[in-house]
């Protein structure tokens, strides 16, 4: 991915040479525990990630020694809790490489930032008989918040089909944009398939049409460098707690002229400039959709989870990730039994599969017995299972703290299960 801002970080690149998957595990205390006696093997990193000391130690320092409201104290602590809040925007713009820190809009996360598109920018240009695009392969959050809106406005919601691996047709996709089409919004990376998109390309075809693009962004930012410059993306939404934050907090971006063309989200306080009984004049962005008292904590100790991950390098994680998902893949894929579901040739590391006459509950039951913590289900993602014609799926997805070892155990733990159930 071209990026239009190289910074040449030092630090990142004595990682890089040294990229130590045991120095880093340290900095999990959670992953130093056992379960059922078994040392811990997180392997649901899809739904949450683990956070590491750094936000933690935010979190606590916060909470001990400058906990107070934002934006409105005059008073030294109120202004050193906004100072922090504030450098935690700053954060997410260099991370997101967005090209002004009003463009990073607090939210409650990725489901929230997508709600507040579509309630927004959506209420406002869409009507009757007017498109939106998706995939195949979005989570319910990139769907529900769309059909909700359809359902308000007579729009009609279309979507893009993948093929058997688990990748978006492209061809079809083009197909499916015309005079009608207001509105693209794609993962970026499917959730329960790991698939990659082609956002750039969809972003390209879009723009042709001067139709803005919403890119989710829950899975593709915790394992790899996005640039929402480079990619041209009108909104890119991602969650802080699977990008190895606290909960209860994530950003939306979006360029400043749509931002500001947008109608407030919420009202409240924060996101006015003054308020009378006759007129209120909304404030600027991004606090115009910041209404009420955000989640200072969980901002503070997510820009303190940005440092960290700065520190390792975004590529470093990328390049990491994606051996341990070759590796993962030979390792898990080769058990007789099983059938791996999403198979795309640019993936992270997401492994979902079957285990041939079992079912996926049962195999992450026993999973836990050994220590493993797997997902299965649907993953938020019921028209995926539909378009695989599988009711759920087990589930392994991957981060930068794994290791071969703990591939390992999973196979094991599988060859477990299947002697239980033989
Ligand atoms: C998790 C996820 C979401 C929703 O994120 P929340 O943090 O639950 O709001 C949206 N899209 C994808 C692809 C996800 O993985």
């Amino acid at each position: 991915m071209a990026t239009t801002r190289e910074i040449v970080n030092p630090a990142a690149e004595i990682q890089a040479r040294t990229f130590d998957v045991r120095k880093i595990r340290e900095d999990f205390p959670i992953l130093r525990q056992k379960m059922h006696g078994k040392p811990l093997v997180y392997l649901d990193n899809a739904a949450t990630s683990q956070k590491p000391q750094a936000v933690i130690d935010a979190l606590t320092h916060y909470y001990t020694q400058y906990n107070a409201n934002i934006h409105r104290g005059v008073y030294l602590l109120s202004e050193r809790a906004t100072q922090a809040y504030e450098d935690a925007r700053i954060k997410l713009q260099h991370f997101l490489n967005a090209a002004e820190q009003r463009e990073i809009i607090y939210v409650r996360g990725c489901t929230e930032g997508i709600n507040l598109v579509a309630q927004t920018y959506g209420r406002k240009h869409l009507g009757a008989g007017d498109e939106i695009l998706i995939t195949a392969m979005e989570h319910h959050s990139n769907i529900v918040p769309w059909q909700m809106l359809c359902e308000e406005k007579g729009c009609r919601l279309r979507v893009g089909p993948i093929n058997d691996r688990g990748e978006l047709l492209m061809d079809e996709f083009e197909k499916l944009i015309n005079d009608r089409t207001r509105f693209v919004s794609v993962a970026h990376v499917s959730n329960a398939l790991g698939t990659i998109n082609p956002v750039k390309q969809i972003i390209e075809l879009a723009h042709a049409r001067n139709i803005p693009v919403l890119v989710d962004g829950a899975q593709a930012s915790p394992h790899m460098k996005v640039d929402v410059q480079a990619l041209d993306c009108d909104f890119y939404a991602i969650s802080s707690h699977k990008l190895f934050g606290p909960t209860g907090v994530g950003a939306l971006y979006g360029k400043a002229k749509l931002l500001e063309s947008m109608p407030p989200y919420q009202g409240g306080g924060d996101m006015i400039l003054s308020v009378t009984f006759e007129k209120t004049i909304y404030n600027h962005i991004p606090n115009k959709f910041e209404a009420g008292t955000p989640n200072i904590a969980g901002a503070i100790g997510w820009g303190a989870g940005l440092d960290y991950l700065a520190r390792i390098g975004m590529e470093n994680i990328a390049s990491y990730e994606h051996a341990l998902l070759t590796y993962a893949t030979e390792a898990i894929g080769q058990i007789p039994g099983v059938r791996l579901i999403g198979t795309a040739r640019e993936k992270t590391g997401v492994l979902s599969f079957m285990l041939e006459g079992i079912h996926p509950h049962d195999v992450g039951t026993v999973l836990d017995q050994e220590g493993i913590a797997v997902r299965t289900g649907h993953h938020c993602a019921q028209p995926v299972m539909d378009r695989f014609g599988v009711p759920a799926t087990v589930r392994a997805s991957l981060a930068f703290y794994n290791t071969k070892q703990e591939i390992n155990a999973l196979a094991a733990g599988l060859e477990h299960v299947k002697a239980m159930f033989a």
